[in-house]
C-alpha cells in the first residue's frame, strides 16, 4: 500500500516528530532532515556549562494541559508513562506578591465534574470582591451559552471590557491565562483563540483543565521517545540537514542538505514560520501562502534560571507573581529534582526585553525574595531568551491549512492548526494531520 512513496519531513519538531511517526507507524518510509545537532525544535533540552557542572535545562519551562489529548495520546503510544514524565495538579492559580502574600488564587474543585468544578473555583476565589466573582461567573455562563464561539474576533481586552470584566479581575485572571496560553498581550491577542483554549480545558472531562508539569527534561519526553519509535518502526533521521533548497521535479521533490541532493515523492515542512521563507521562495504555487506567513509578527519567552542552594524550596511548585517581571516561578527541585533551581518566566513583549540578561535575572531574584523573603542571593543565574518564540496569536491571523496548493507538499507547525495558538499541542495535532492528508491520498 505504502510502495512508491517516500516522504521527507523537514524539521523535528514536535509537528515534524509526530508526522513522521505516524507515517512510519502506517508502513511508509519517512526520513526526518532537521538542522541542528538535536530533535525537538523549539521544546529541546541544552546543556549549560556552569562552575564545572553540567546541567540538563529546557529552552523554555513548558506546562502542557490535561486537554492536550493528542500530545497525551501519541506519547502514550511511543511508551512514554504519563505518570512518571509529568505532576499532574487541578488547576490552580496562587498569584503571589510581597512577602508571601497571596493576592489572589483560584482552585478547581477536583471533587465535581466539569464545568462545575471551575463554577465552584470562581465562587471560592480569595482575591476578588464578590461583583467581580459575579461578573466572572456571568462571563462564563455567557461562554457556555455560546459554546465559547464568537462572531469575527477581536483584541480579548476589549472584549472582557464589554463583558463588564473589571481592571482587577483581568490582571489577576485573565491576563495571566491570556499570556500563559496565547503568549501575546491581552491588549493584541485573539479572544477566538483564547475561547477555544478556555472550551478544550473547561469542558468535557474535568482533567482537561489540569496542568501538567514536566518532571524530566522536554527532550526525555517528547523527541527521544519519538525518534526512538520513528527508527523502531524503519524511519530515518538525519540531524545537522538542514535543507538548503527545495525543488519540485516533475512528481517528485529534489532536497539539498550540505551531503548532497535526494528525491522524495512527499514532502511535509515542518519548519517554524519565522523561518520559512527561503525554503518556500522557490515553489511559485505557494507564493500567496508565503505572503500571509510574512505578515506574521512573533513574540518572546523569557526563561531565567535561578540557582539557589539545594535546600531552598518555594511553597508551591508553581507560583504566580504579580505586578513584576516574573510571571510565573516553577521550582524545579520538587518538581524534577533539580535541587534549588528555580525557573521564572517572562512572556510576551515587555521592558524586559531591553535590559541586559545579568540585570535582568537580578531583577527577577529581587522580585522572588520580595514575595518568598526565605530566598537568599542566587548562586548563579542563566537566561534564555526565545525572540521569536511563538507567532503572535492575534485577531484574524491568516493560518495556512496543511494541504498546500502544491500537490504531495504539506505544511506542518503551531501556526497551521488554526484553532489553537503555538502549542506543542497545536504542532502535534498538524503533524498529525499532514500524515492524514498522505495516507488518504494513497488510499
Ligand atoms: C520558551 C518557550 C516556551 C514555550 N512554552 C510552551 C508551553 O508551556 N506549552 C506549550 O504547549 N507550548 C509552549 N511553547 C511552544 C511550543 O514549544 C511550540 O509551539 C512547539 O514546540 C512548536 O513545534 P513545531 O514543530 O511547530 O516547530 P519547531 O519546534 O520550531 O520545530 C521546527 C524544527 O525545524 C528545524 N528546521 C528549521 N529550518 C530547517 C531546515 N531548513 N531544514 C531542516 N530543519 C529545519 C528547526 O531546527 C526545528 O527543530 C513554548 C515555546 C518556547 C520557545
Amino acid at each position: 500500500m505504502t510502495n512508491g512513496i517516500q516522504v521527507a519531513v523537514i524539521g523535528g519538531g514536535c509537528a515534524g516528530l509526530s508526522a513522521a511517526a505516524n507515517l512510519a507507524e502506517r508502513g511508509y518510509a519517512v526520513t526526518v532532515f532537521e538542522a541542528s545537532s538535536q530533535l525537538g525544535g523549539r521544546a529541546r533540552t541544552i546543556v549549560v556549562e556552569n562552575k564545572d557542572l553540567m546541567q540538563l535545562l529546557d529552552n523554555g519551562q513548558h506546562i502542557l494541559l490535561g486537554a492536550y489529548t493528542e500530545t497525551l495520546a501519541l506519547l502514550k503510544k511511543v511508551g512514554v508513562d504519563e505518570n512518571q514524565v509529568f505532576l499532574r495538579q487541578p488547576l490552580q492559580i496562587n498569584m503571589q506578591s510581597a512577602a508571601e502574600k497571596s493576592v489572589f488564587s483560584l482552585k478547581s474543585a477536583s471533587f465535581l465534574p466539569a464545568p462545575l468544578n471551575m463554577l465552584w473555583g470562581f465562587l471560592c476565589c480569595r482575591g476578588l470582591s464578590l461583583s467581580e466573582r459575579i461578573a466572572a461567573l456571568k462571563l462564563m455562563r455567557y461562554l457556555k451559552n455560546t459554546q465559547y464561539e464568537m462572531i469575527g474576533d477581536r483584541p480579548l481586552e476589549q472584549f472582557l471590557i464589554s463583558h463588564q470584566q473589571t481592571v482587577r479581575l483581568i490582571e489577576l485572571l485573565w491576563e495571566p491565562l491570556c499570556l500563559a496560553a496565547l503568549n501575546t498581550p491581552i491588549d493584541k491577542a485573539s479572544t477566538r483563540i483564547f475561547l477555544n483554549v478556555l472550551r478544550d480545558s473547561f469542558t468535557g472531562s474535568k482533567t482537561n483543565s489540569d496542568f501538567l508539569l514536566p518532571r524530566l527534561d522536554l527532550s526525555q519526553i517528547i523527541s527521544q521517545p519519538l525518534a526512538r519509535f520513528i527508527q523502531k518502526k524503519g524511519g530515518v533521521i538525519k540531524l545537522n540537514q538542514r535543507i538548503r533548497h527545495l525543488q519540485v521535479e516533475d512528481n517528485s521533490f529534489s532536497l539539498e542538505t550540505r551531503d548532497g541532493k535526494s528525491t522524495f515523492s512527499h514532502v511535509i515542512v515542518a519548519i517554524s514560520p519565522a523561518r520559512i521563507d527561503q525554503l518556500l521562495a522557490s515553489l511559485p504555487k505557494l507564493e500567496r501562502t508565503l505572503e500571509a506567513i510574512q505578515t506574521y509578527q512573533y513574540q518572546p519567552i523569557y526563561t531565567i534560571y535561578l540557582q539557589y542552594p539545594a535546600e531552598i524550596q518555594l511553597p508551591t511548585v508553581m507560583s504566580g507573581l504579580s505586578n513584576t517581571i516574573g510571571q510565573w516561578a516553577f521550582d524545579r527541585g520538587q518538581l524534577c529534582g533539580q535541587k534549588g533551581l528555580i525557573a521564572v518566566i517572562v512572556s510576551a513583549e515587555g521592558k524586559h526585553q531591553k535590559m541586559k540578561h545579568d540585570a535582568l535575572a537580578l531583577n527577577v531574584a529581587k522580585e522572588l525574595n520580595r514575595a518568598f523573603p526565605h530566598l537568599p542571593k542566587p548562586l548563579w543565574h542563566k537566561v534564555i531568551a526565545e525572540k521569536r518564540a511563538t507567532f503572535a496569536c492575534t485577531p484574524n491571523l491568516a493560518r495556512p491549512s496543511n494541504k498546500t496548493a502544491q500537490p504531495q507538499l504539506f505544511l506542518a507547525g503551531d501556526y497551521t492548526h488554526a484553532d489553537y495558538p503555538a502549542t506543542i499541542e497545536g504542532a502535534i495535532r498538524s503533524g498529525i494531520a499532514c500524515a492524514d492528508l498522505i495516507a488518504k491520498v494513497k488510499q
